[in-house]
């Protein structure tokens, strides 16, 4: 519990203090009022025996609608090539729309739509299972049939939902690609998937800015397999359409009969392809499915976020390219029949206040974000969510990369108004679902660790040679038990698959890539990814401990370290540090935050160098990519970039990295 009232509307010096009190507190138990009443109450998510896993997973997904009820639960006959509910079909679409509008609920608002420059739409259940059915006949009326791929590059716009939705209605795979990226990088995503049709927009609007998206892609070359590219009248600006191939989405839509039966799936039947965001080598193509997915994202999107969809308001800030967008704004909310805010804009346009502005308009109950928004609103002054009404706010979440605490805190006081619990989950592009994270109203928290595996899912700690279990301490995170929602395999490519995740300590355990510490009593801390940690005399330091600890200086507003090869310690610390404000890095600046960081964590993690800049180079999906910081400290050639969100920054990296040295 708090060490003194919570206290509201701080900001300032008092905030600060309030920060500072809190960060020695680490432990939040459940406020009383929301463990009342939680959905998770009473939910004891680690006690399940593991001969009960696939059982309770059963139990989820029967909450579906199946047309053939499965028999069979888990095939472990072949691993890793796991399936789950083989022998049962189903279909998504129907599950997210019809489903409900049958049930009676067409006129609930799947979304509430806001643009860029303040337009706003919402859209009914009846609505969007309307144009879903109508866009899935003129999909068909292309020529995609089942097993085709789709392509989808698209802004953030109600569109992108029906385009998803109608692929799955017809058993055609989506292969969304975030529409940040640059035309290449589609080209090269629909290339490689073979896809038969696009679907795109006449261009893309970006705090202000409108740019063609259509356009652009032509312009970066032809593709054999694409048949058709369909076209969204976004902008309203002119779009070269070539006659046969392209056609517009307003024009096929209306012309497309209102009625589409949603056709039976079998439960294995390829759902969509996504790339993983590039943080630590080629982005991978990831595979998901049909029935184990629905069931991982809708049973873990009511459980985490104690989701009720009579009362609750969700808000997932993600973008719909990434899976985070997949699983929690499109499959999870609309299969539980839930009320979403979809947003089209970035978090400071028109204006900084943008966000809470939304919240307070919508009544936003479950807000779900990143820690590097998070950080950028701190940045930004508590000042901004103040001037507005957040009452509505009942959990808070967060996803992406490890929290720092005073992030954690600062979304605790200044968001959440110290009343709303915080769950940190973890999960990846692959695991399709949350698979580690506190349950509101049950877990007791401490910012900075997403806590413990969820009900059905066993992950551990273990020791990187041996493979044993590392009962308190530093090792690498694994899953031990199949789970409903994960990878099938890297598209086309299964021998990857099983290289990358399942050949360390053979093909019954996932390793995930991340390392972890168990602390004592069983919480686990992400600390980053294994190709992050840093050696430094033997010491196996975490990348995310350093960086929480340089970002409670008081003058820092964000950080990255990482390892640069040293004669006489094998790897040394450097930090990238951006200070708050318009501060300016000095000598004496430098060693106040080298003796902060001996002071909290000790004299081993000290930076050995302190590289003052503006801006981190971070992927499209707003991860620090830690591995083009080490390129640049090597002096090496900068490795693949092509999911780098602003490649020109990387330049004046460069020459900072140089005057630092
Ligand atoms: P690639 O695999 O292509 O390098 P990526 O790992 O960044 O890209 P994602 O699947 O989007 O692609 O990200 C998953 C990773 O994000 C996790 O493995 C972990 O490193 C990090 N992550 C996600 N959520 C959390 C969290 N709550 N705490 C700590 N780390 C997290
Ligand atoms: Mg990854």
């Amino acid at each position: 519990m708090s060490t003194s009232a919570p206290s509201l509307l701080l900001s300032g010096e008092q905030l600060d203090r309030r920060l500072e009190e809190l960060l020695q507190q680490k432990r939040f138990s459940p406020p009383a009022h929301f463990a009342a009443t939680a959905r998770g109450r009473g939910a004891a998510p680690d006690v399940l025996a593991e001969s009960d896993q696939a059982a309770f997973w059963a139990e989820q997904a029967r909450t579906l609608h199946w047309d053939t009820p499965f028999a069979s639960v888990l095939d472990e006959s072949n691993p890793p090539f796991y399936t789950w509910f083989a022998d049962g079909t189903l279909n998504v679409s129907y599950n997210c729309l019809d489903r409900h509008v049958l049930a009676g609920h067409g006129d609930r608002v799947a979304f509430h739509w806001a643009g860029e420059e303040g337009e706003q739409r919402a859209i009914t259940y009846a609505e969007l299972l309307r144009d879903v059915q109508r866009f899935a006949n003129a999909l068909k009326r292309l020529g995609v049939g089942k097993g085709d791929i789709v392509g989808i590059y698209l802004p953030m716009i109600p569109e992108v939902v029906v385009a998803m939705l109608a692929c799955a209605r017809i058993g055609a795979p989506h292969n969304v690609v975030f529409g940040g990226f640059a035309p290449e990088a589609v080209k090269d995503r629909m290339k490689v998937s073979a896809a038969k049709v696009l679907v795109t927009a006449d261009g893309g609007r970006r705090k202000g800015k409108t740019m063609p998206v259509k356009a652009a892609y032509d312009a970066a070359g032809e593709l054999d397999s694409l048949e058709h590219i369909v076209v969204v009248r976004h902008v309203g600006i002119d779009v070269p359409m070539r006659p046969g191939r392209d056609v517009f989405y307003d024009e096929i839509l209306a012309a497309a009969d209102d009625v589409c039966p949603a056709h039976p799936m079998e439960a294995e039947h390829p759902l969509f392809i996504l790339y993983s965001s590039g943080s630590t080598a080629k982005p991978k193509g990831i595979v998901h499915t049909t029935g184990g997915y629905l069931t991982g994202v809708s049973s873990t999107h009511k459980l985490v976020f104690d989701l009720d969809s009579e009362r609750d308001v969700f808000w997932c800030t993600a973008d719909v390219g990434w899976v985070t967008g997949h699983s929690y704004i499109v499959y999870g909310p609309l299969c539980n029949g839930a009320t979403s805010v979809m947003f089209e804009g970035a978090p400071d346009y028109p204006h900084r206040g943008i966000w809470w502005e939304l919240i307070e308009r919508y009544g936003v109950t479950v807000f779900y974000t990143a820690p590097t928004a998070i950080r950028a609103c701190m940045k930004w002054g508590a000042e901004e969510p103040n001037v507005h009404d957040l009452s509505t706010l009942r959990v808070l979440g967060s996803v992406g990369e490890p929290i720092n605490p005073k992030a954690w805190l600062w979304y605790h006081v200044v968001v959440g108004r110290e009343r709303c619990p915080i769950v940190d989950t973890w999960w990846q592009t692959e695991t399709g679902q949350i698979m580690i994270s506190p349950v509101p109203g049950h877990t007791e928290t401490k910012p900075g660790s997403a806590c413990q595996a969820l009900p059905g899912v066993v992950a551990d700690v273990v020791d990187e040679k041996t493979g044993e279990s590392v009962v308190q301490g530093q090792g690498l995170l694994v899953l031990k038990r199949p789970w409903p929602a994960m990878l099938r395999t890297l598209y086309g490519e299964d021998e990857r698959y099983v290289k990358t995740y399942w050949s360390r300590f053979g093909p019954e355990t996932y390793v995930v890539g991340d390392a972890a510490i168990r602390d004592q009593d069983g919480s686990l801390w992400i600390v980053g990814r294994i190709d992050d940690v840093i050696n430094v005399s033997g010491h196996r330091l975490s990348t995310a401990e350093v960086e929480s600890v340089i970002m409670t200086h008081a003058k820092v507003a964000e950080a990255a370290v990482v390892a640069q090869s040293d004669a006489s310690t094998g790897q040394a610390i450097v930090a990238f540090v951006i200070l708050r404000g318009e501060l300016e890095g000095t000598p004496e600046l430098e060693a106040e935050i080298r003796e902060h960081v001996a002071r909290y964590i000790g004299k081993i993690s000290r930076p050995k160098c302190i590289v003052w800049i503006d801006e981190l180079p971070k992927t499209n999906s707003a991860k620090i990519m830690r591995r083009l910081l080490r390129d640049i400290m090597e002096g090496r050639p900068l490795g693949d970039v092509t999911t780098l969100s602003d490649p020109a920054a990387m330049a004046d990296l460069a020459r900072r990295v140089a005057a630092a040295q």
